[in-house]
Formats: structure tokens, C-alpha cells, sequence
């Protein structure tokens, strides 16, 4: 590894995830691993209430293990006519361990017969944790949900989101375009230019 790397490791095992958070530090020289590199570890309990509870189990969790600075995000789809859910059940909205179709099924489902437009936003908690600090940084998406599917890149319910001010789903946008609009876009924005500007030891 290039001794200028920066090594940290991302506590999650959704590949969708991985890939834009590693894209993300990638340009500030950060070499990013997830739990993929560590199958050892157990699939971290997200016993929380709010998306900042449960990135911070994630996180914590994770550095009790490896002792080594650590990124966590906890995220979801708040939906307006579904009383703001599924939220942080977002990722076990069909059952515990629903696939990605299974959620969209449901949803789509749930909002069957609701007029238009199915108002959402997407909600993001981004954590830095190391020995010396904790960081935690938010963002946001507003966007509307539709009823037919579209595009395959993201993951989760990106075929079925319109981003606000946008014509296409976010499974059209490339994985760069996701990233600058996004809320774990701007969640980890937020986060890394705190860790560049020295507000991280
Ligand atoms: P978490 O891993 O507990 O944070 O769950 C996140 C879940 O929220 C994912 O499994 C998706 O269902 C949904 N989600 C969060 N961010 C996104 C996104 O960027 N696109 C699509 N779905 C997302």
C-alpha cells in the first residue's frame, strides 16, 4: 500500500455503500475497507431508534474491535404518506433480511392507491471515531417515490426515487452524480472536510 494512504474502515457490508464512500475518500487519499475485509466480525445489531443512534452503535462497535479509526453511516427512507417510514427500518422494511426488490415491493404496495406525488426524502448520519474523537455530520434528500422502476445503478429503493429537481430516478445517475447530490453525499462531504481542515487529531 502507498505509505501516503490513509487507512480507515467503513463498518458496513452494503456493497452500494462501500462503493460511494470508497469513491468519496479515494480523491483525498484515503484507502477505505469495510467489513467485507473482516467476515470475522458479526453483523452489528442496529438497536437504535434514530439513524444517529445506530451509526454510532456501528461505530463504536467496530472500534472496540479493530481499534483503528472507523466510519459508519446509518441511513434511510422517510416517506411522507407512510408517517415518515419506514426510516431506520428502512433496509428491513419487508423482514429482517428482505432483499432490496422485497422492500421496493412493499413500499410500492403500501403506496398503492395514495394520490401523487409520494413525497420522500432520504436521510443520512455519518460518524468519524477514533481513539482521540467523534465526529457526526447529517444530510438530506428530498425527492418523490414512483410506482415503475428505472435505471440499475445505487442500490435499495433508488430505482423508484426521483431526486428533487430532477427527471430520472437516482438509479440513473452515475455513481459520481449520486455522490453530489446525495445525503451520504453530503453527510461524508461534511465529515471529511472536517477531518482535512485538522478538526480531527
Ligand atoms: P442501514 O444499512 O441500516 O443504514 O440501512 C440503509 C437502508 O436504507 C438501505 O438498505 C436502503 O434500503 C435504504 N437506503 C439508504 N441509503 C440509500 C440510498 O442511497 N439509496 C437507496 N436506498 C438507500
Amino acid at each position: 500500500m502507498n505509505s501516503e494512504h490513509k487507512q480507515i474502515v467503513f463498518a458496513s457490508r452494503n456493497k452500494g455503500k462501500i462503493k460511494e464512500i470508497q469513491k468519496l475518500f479515494a480523491q483525498y487519499n484515503y484507502k477505505v475497507l469495510s467489513l467485507s475485509d473482516y467476515p470475522e466480525i458479526a453483523d452489528i445489531p442496529e438497536t437504535g431508534t434514530s439513524f444517529e443512534e445506530n451509526a454510532m452503535i456501528k461505530a463504536t462497535t467496530v472500534f472496540s474491535i479493530l481499534q483503528c479509526p472507523v466510519l459508519a453511516d446509518d441511513s434511510g427512507l422517510e416517506v411522507a404518506q407512510l408517517n415518515w417510514g419506514p426510516g431506520v427500518y428502512s433496509a428491513r422494511y419487508a423482514g429482517e433480511h428482505a432483499s432490496d426488490d422485497e422492500n421496493n415491493r412493499k413500499l410500492i404496495s403500501e403506496l398503492h392507491g395514495l394520490p401523487h406525488p409520494h413525497s420522500a426524502r432520504y436521510r443520512c448520519c455519518a460518524v468519524y471515531y477514533s481513539a482521540d474523537k467523534s465526529l457526526i455530520h447529517f444530510g438530506d434528500l428530498n425527492g418523490r417515490i414512483i410506482d415503475t422502476p428505472s435505471g440499475s445503478e445505487g442500490f435499495g429503493y433508488d430505482p423508484y426515487f426521483i431526486p428533487e429537481g430532477y427527471f430520472c430516478t437516482m438509479a440513473e445517475l452515475t455513481l459520481e452524480e449520486k455522490n453530489r447530490i446525495s445525503h451520504r453525499g453530503k453527510a461524508f462531504k461534511l465529515l471529511l472536510n472536517a477531518l482535512l481542515h485538522g478538526e480531527i487529531l
